[in-house]
């Protein structure tokens, strides 16, 4: 339900990710009036600035590329209705000096209730001292309170247990919402419908149909420079265990009784404990070098000189469960690749032999970024006086397809969906404790905890990956069915 009168109070409003993510899509509701009624929003952190400095950070990454004086006008009133407060993490006094500015604001508005939001872009050091905070000194008596906290959740299974232990002393999990922006994506919320409202995939969906699934992230630079903290956590924890693994639930759970958050989070969380934890051998890890005049991962400054942490990562995962028993699902990621690409790819088994001879599989493709699409490779009969099969496509690409529609950002719709308390898209507890049993194994073998570290094989920076991919796919049954297939390029392709 969405609630009139709600403060949104971003902490760590001076960092990277309050600017480039929060800031601009709680502009992009503003403006295409999402918010509610009588909000207004404060920025908290320790950097000392003037209201204008703030302005001028929270609004440096809203795009305006044509100069439309209706957006300039819409930003000038999105900063009449923000303000800043700074003050520590850990000082009572702080808390209360911002409450004072909180009731201030509150003061203002018609009617008894008020609501707040508080959003937690920060690092985890401080999540559980802020948490804690926020709860005795800003928690509001006259409505709802809301929290949203941003992935790392922990770096294993115990860690998170522990803070989430200590964020359930302050925060009910009716009251939090974990964030991981791929469920923000407009092509992962597309996938529930594509599954449920088209009776021709969903009767495909299951392991009588399907030979493998790939969910392919690729980015196509390094950590330039930036690596220390990257270095702590690995492809694996940045990007497998927690965005490609929510695609995978969404692909793969049961269909849900309703669109009720908690009824689709249950089909989540069980399909995902029927995945034993992963094996070494099922995985496959790599580490950028220098080639074509970009610097490896080691020469980058930040990281250890030493450094085995995995830049690039594949593992495929099993689905103990009748739908998907013996299907492979290969997840697979890495930086300093050859192009950028988010996309899931279903490859369906073999026509029976006979009247065809090795033609090309059926394959279905979401991609996710960039410029959304979904396609089916299907064969057809080559035009002409021929009857032989050719290697085609059904394309739905979103920009031809849907020339008005506007996609919304993921963090507009996530922080949208947090206002209306609607938890669908969020993470729950017992969804992320099996996300970290199906990691965390293999997490603690890549660091050396049972014996040596194993080497990320090396690959050369704009490259696929390591050599040795395509072997490690094709032991799963990929086929890359490429002869012959053609994409006509287009300018809106
Ligand atoms: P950040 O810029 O490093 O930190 C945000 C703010 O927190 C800083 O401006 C700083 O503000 C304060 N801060 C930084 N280090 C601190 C420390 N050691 N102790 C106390 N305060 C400290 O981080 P971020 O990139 O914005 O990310 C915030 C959170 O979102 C992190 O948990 C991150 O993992 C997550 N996240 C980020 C992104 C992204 O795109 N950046 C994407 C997904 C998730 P003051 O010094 O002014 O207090
Ligand atoms: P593709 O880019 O040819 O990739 C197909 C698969 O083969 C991927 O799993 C890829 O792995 C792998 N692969 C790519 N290059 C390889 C190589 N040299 N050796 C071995 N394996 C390789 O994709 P596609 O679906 O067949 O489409 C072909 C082209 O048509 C793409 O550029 C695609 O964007 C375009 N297309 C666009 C649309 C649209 O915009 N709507 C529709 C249909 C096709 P990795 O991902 O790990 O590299």
């Amino acid at each position: 339900e969405f609630k009139d009168n709600t403060l949104v109070v971003v902490f760590g409003a001076s960092g990277d990710l309050a600017k480039k993510k929060t800031f601009p899509a709680l502009f992009g509701l503003y403006r295409d009036n999402f918010l509610p009624k009588g909000v207004h929003i404060v920025g908290y952190a320790r950097t000392k600035m003037d209201e204008a400095e703030f302005h001028k950070r929270a609004t440096q990454y809203i795009k305006n590329p044509d100069n439309s004086p209706e957006i300039t006008e819409k930003i000038e009133e999105f900063k009449k209705l923000s303000s800043y407060i700074s003050g520590s993490y850990e000082d009572s006094d702080a808390f209360e000096n911002l409450e004072k500015h909180l009731q201030g604001i509150e003061s203002a508005y018609q009617g008894d209730e008020t609501h707040r939001l508080f959003y937690l872009a920060l690092p985890p050091s401080v999540f559980i001292p802020v948490a804690t905070n926020v709860k005795k000194f800003n928690y509001t008596t006259k409505g709802i309170n809301r929290i949203i906290v941003e992935k790392p959740f922990g770096r294993d299974l115990d860690s998170s247990r522990e803070l989430l232990g200590s964020l359930k002393k302050s925060w009910t999990e009716d009251e939090t919402f974990r964030i991981d922006h791929y469920l923000g994506k407009e092509m992962v919320k597309n996938i529930l419908v594509l599954r449920f409202a088209n009776i021709a995939l969903n009767a495909a969906w299951d392991k009588n149909s399907i030979s493998s699934v790939q969910i392919t992230f690729k980015e196509p630079f390094g950590t330039e420079g930036r690596g220390g903290y990257f270095d702590e956590f690995g492809i694996i924890r940045d990007i497998l265990q927690n965005h490609l693994l929510q695609v995978l639930s969404v692909l793969t759970m049961e269909r849900p009784v309703s669109f009720a958050s908690e009824d689709i989070r249950d089909e989540k969380v069980k399909v995902l404990r029927a995945i034993p934890p992963i094996e070494p051998s099922d995985t496959l890890l790599g580490q950028y070098v220098a080639a074509n005049g970009k610097p490896g991962y080691l020469d980058d400054d930040t990281v250890p000189h030493n450094s085995v942490c995995p830049t690039f990562a594949a593992t495929t995962l099993w689905i103990h469960n009748p739908r998907w028993e013996g299907v492979p699902f290969i997840l697979k990621a890495g930086k300093a690749l050859n192009e950028a690409k988010v996309e899931v790819r279903i490859q369906f088994k073999d026509v029976t032999q006979g009247i065809f001879k090795d033609i090309s599989r059926n394959e279905l493709v979401l991609r996710i970024q960039p410029s959304e699409a979904v396609y089916l490779k299907l064969n057809t009969k080559t035009p002409g006086l021929y009857t032989r099969a050719l290697p085609t496509e059904m394309d739905l690409t979103y920009k031809r397809r849907f020339q008005d529609a506007k996609i919304p950002e993921a963090y507009e719709a996530l922080i949208l969906d947090a206002l209306k308390g609607d938890h669908s898209n969020f993470v729950r507890d017992d969804e992320l404790d099996v996300a970290w049993k199906i990691f965390t194994p293999i997490l603690h073998w890549i660091e050396g905890k049972n014996g040596a570290a194993p080497k990320p094989v090396p690959y050369p920076y704009g490259s696929r990956g390591p050599k040795e991919l395509d072997a490690f796919i094709g032991k799963y049954g990929f086929r890359r069915s490429q002869e012959g297939y053609v994409w006509p390029v287009t300018s809106l392709s």
